[in-house]
C-alpha cells in the first residue's frame, strides 16, 4: 500500500525569512515555487513557514521544522544588510563558527571590482562569511551565494538568496542535482489527475465521490478546488513502484467519470470553452450567441482560443430590450409579457442569433447580474439560458449566488456548458 511506504519518502519543508512575508507586503513566492519544484522531485512537503528577520524566530523554525523534514529549504536574509540575519542564525543553531570563506571572497571582490569599486564594501563582507564545514553554492546572478549544511542528526539545511531569479536559478543549477544525488532511489515524484466539473456545487460533489468510494480510494487522496468555472477534483498519487500509481489513478477516474457524467469535461487547459470548440469542430457544427447579462463574456471566451473562427460565427450584446427585438427578432408582446427575464426571451435570442448569423447553434443568456434590478420574483442572480440547435431548444433557470461578477461568470460557464453537455449527448457524430 502506498500509504505505508510514505514514511520512507524523503520529507522536505520550505522556510522564507524576511519581515516583509509577515507583513504581506511581499508575496511568498519562493515559497510556492520551492514547495512545487521539490515535490516534483518527490519528496513530501510537510511544511511551509514565513518568520520574520530574528535569529532566534529563525532558529527556533528550524529546530521545528527539522524534527519532520530531512531537507529544509530556506530563503531570504542571505544578503549584506543588518536586517539580513539567516546566515547568523543557521551558524548559531548548528553551533558552528562563521569563518570567511576564501572562495566567496574571491568572487566577491571580482563582482564589485567588475562594478568599477575599490573592492568589497566593508558591510557586504558579511557575505563571504559561511559556517564552517558548509557547502558554497555558487550564485552566478548576485552576490550571495547559498550554502547547504549537515544537521548533527542527519537533516539537512539549503540557505537560498531571497531574490527570486537568484533562488531559482540556484536551486535548479545547484540544488536540485544535489538533492537528486543524495536521496536517490527514495524519492518518489506525485501522479495527479485532474477532473473538471462545473454546475454542481462543491458539497453535493464531494457526497457523490464519497457514496462511489465507501471504502476510501486506498493510496488515492482526492482534493476539490472550487473556482467560478466550477469545481476540479484534483486526485493524487505517490506511487509505490514505477507504473503503479497510473494504474490506481485510471481506476478511480473511471469510477468518477461514471459518477460525475454530466458534470464532467474534458479540457488540456481546463476552459470549458476549448472543450465546446472542440466539440462543436468535431461535429462541423457552428455557433452563434446573444447576451445580454453577460456583456460578451461567453464571446470572449470562446475567441480566447485561436482558431475559433472554424466554429464561432459571431455574437450580439443585446442589452436593452429595443436590442432584444431589432437586433435578434425577440417579440415585443413577449418581452411584454414574460419580461425579459424569462425563458421565452432566453430561446427567442438564441434562434434568432442562430438565424441571423446562419449558424448550426444558437445561445441566449439573459439575467439579474445586479446589485439592482431583483424582484421577490426574479431576485438578482436568476438567469435564464437558451441553447438552440437545428430546430430543438433547451432551457434552464439558475440562481447563482454572489456579487455582479460571480454571476456573470457563472452565467457564461452555465452557458458553455448547456451547449458542451448537449453535444456530448447527442454522441460523436450528431447534426452539425
Ligand atoms: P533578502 O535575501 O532577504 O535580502 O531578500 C531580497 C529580496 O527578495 C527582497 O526584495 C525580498 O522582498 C525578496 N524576497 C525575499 N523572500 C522572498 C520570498 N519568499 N518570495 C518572494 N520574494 C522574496
Ligand atoms: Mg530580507
Amino acid at each position: 500500500m502506498t500509504t505505508s511506504l510514505e514514511p520512507t519518502v524523503p520529507v522536505a519543508a520550505v522556510l522564507g525569512v524576511g519581515d516583509e512575508l509577515l507583513l504581506g507586503a511581499t508575496v511568498d513566492t519562493n515559497g510556492s515555487w520551492l514547495a512545487a519544484g521539490l515535490s516534483d522531485l518527490g519528496f513530501r512537503i510537510c511544511r511551509r513557514v514565513q518568520v520574520g528577520d530574528s535569529e532566534a524566530v529563525i532558529a527556533g523554525a528550524l529546530e521545528e521544522l527539522l524534527r519532520e523534514a530531512d531537507v529544509v529549504v530556506v530563503t531570504g536574509g542571505l544578503g549584506p544588510t543588518p536586517d539580513d540575519r539567516t546566515r547568523d542564525a543557521v551558524a548559531r543553531f548548528l553551533g558552528r563558527p562563521l569563518e570567511p570563506h576564501a572562495q566567496v571572497l574571491a568572487d566577491l571582490e571580482a563582482r564589485y571590482r567588475a562594478r568599477g569599486m575599490e573592492g568589497v564594501p566593508p558591510m557586504a563582507r558579511s557575505m563571504a562569511l559561511v559556517p564552517a564545514g558548509a557547502r558554497v553554492l555558487p550564485n552566478p546572478r548576485g552576490a550571495a551565494p547559498g550554502l547547504a549544511l549537515d544537521t548533527p542528526r542527519g537533516g539537512l539545511v539549503v540557505l537560498l538568496p531571497g531574490i527570486p531569479s537568484e533562488m531559482r536559478e540556484l536551486f535548479l543549477e545547484e540544488v536540485r542535482p544535489f538533492l537528486l544525488a543524495r536521496f536517490e532511489g527514495r524519492l518518489r515524484p506525485l501522479l495527479q489527475r485532474v477532473l473538471h466539473t462545473t454546475g454542481i456545487p462543491e458539497s453535493l460533489l464531494a457526497e457523490s465521490v464519497q457514496r462511489a468510494f465507501p471504502q476510501g480510494m486506498g493510496g488515492v487522496s482526492v482534493a476539490f478546488l472550487p473556482d467560478l468555472q466550477g469545481v476540479r477534483v484534483r486526485l493524487v498519487v505517490r506511487p509505490d513502484e514505477e507504473g503503479k500509481g497510473e494504474e490506481e489513478l485510471d481506476r478511480v477516474a473511471d469510477t468518477l467519470a461514471g459518477v460525475l457524467a454530466g458534470h464532467l469535461y474534458t479540457s488540456p487547459s481546463g476552459d470549458l470553452a476549448e472543450a465546446l470548440g472542440t466539440a462543436l469542430k468535431a461535429r462541423g457544427a457552428t455557433l452563434a450567441v446573444a447576451e445580454s447579462c453577460t456583456g460578451g463574456l461567453v464571446c470572449r471566451r470562446l475567441t480566447d482560443w485561436p482558431g475559433s473562427s472554424e466554429y464561432f460565427l459571431g455574437g450580439v450584446v443585446a442589452y436593452s430590450n429595443q436590442a432584444k427585438r431589432s437586433l435578434l427578432g425577440v417579440g415585443a408582446d413577449l418581452l411584454e409579457e414574460k419580461g425579459a427575464v424569462s425563458r421565452e426571451v432566453a430561446e427567442e435570442m438564441a434562434r434568432g442569433v442562430a438565424w441571423r448569423f446562419g449558424a448550426s447553434v444558437g445561445i441566449g443568456i439573459t439575467g439579474i447580474a445586479g446589485p439592482g434590478g431583483g424582484t421577490d420574483e426574479k431576485p438578482v442572480g436568476t438567469v435564464w439560458i437558451a441553447g438552440w440547435w437545428q430546430g430543438e431548444v433547451r432551457a434552464r433557470r439558475e440562481r447563482f449566488g454572489g456579487g455582479r461578477h460571480e454571476v456573470r461568470e457563472r452565467a457564461a460557464q452555465s452557458a458553455l456548458h448547456l451547449v458542451y453537455r448537449w453535444m456530448e449527448e447527442s454522441g460523436g457524430k450528431g447534426r452539425g
